[in-house]
């Protein structure tokens, strides 16, 4: 048998379990049983995402891809909505949508760089349609709110849960 160790928090209790993640000893008390075995709290009080939320490489490739092909066809998506009512809230709901579909791009893990990518994607359609308008010095904050309401909801559907 292994030495006994000793839990890392608790220097005198002996154990025989260490964490999954950093291999650090720790007593029954202070283990956490998590879907991936037994770690530390300070491991098991990671968010999930933290550990599922790093892309390979091939899902932040789709997931730019993704977002280049929400960009460009957004244009003609907020070109639309700019024509309708309640613009902002249907941009809310085109911006899940489009931030729904870079998540699973992605591989579903969301995370900093899928909100980053869902939030450019999203906002780049609006920007195109707005820039004649901010250029020519005309401000008008109707589109812009949907924009943000737009950007904030792509950024929503890739957090991390
Ligand atoms: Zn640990
Ligand atoms: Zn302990």
């Amino acid at each position: 048998m292994a030495e006994p160790l000793h839990c890392y928090r608790h220097p005198k209790r002996e154990t025989r379990v260490s964490c999954a993640t950093c291999g650090r000893p720790i007593c029954t008390e202070c283990m956490v049983a998590t879907d991936v075995g037994i770690k530390c709290p300070d491991d098991a009080r990671l968010p999930r995402g933290a550990r599922a939320g790093v892309m390979k490489r091939d899902q932040v490739v789709r997931s730019v891809l993704a977002g280049v092909g929400v960009a460009v066809a957004g244009i003609p998506v907020a070109y639309v909505l700019f024509l309708l009512p309640f613009t902002w809230l249907i941009s809310a709901a085109a911006g899940y949508g489009a931030g729904v579909l870079i998540n699973r791009a992605g591989g579903r893990n969301g995370g900093p760089l899928a909100i980053v990518i869902a939030v450019l994607a999203t906002a780049v359609p609006f920007l195109v349609l707005l820039a004649p308008n901010l250029l020519a010095g005309a401000f008008n904050p109707r589109p812009l709110i949907a924009m943000v309401f737009a950007v904030i909801a792509a950024g929503v559907a890739n957090r991390q849960i």
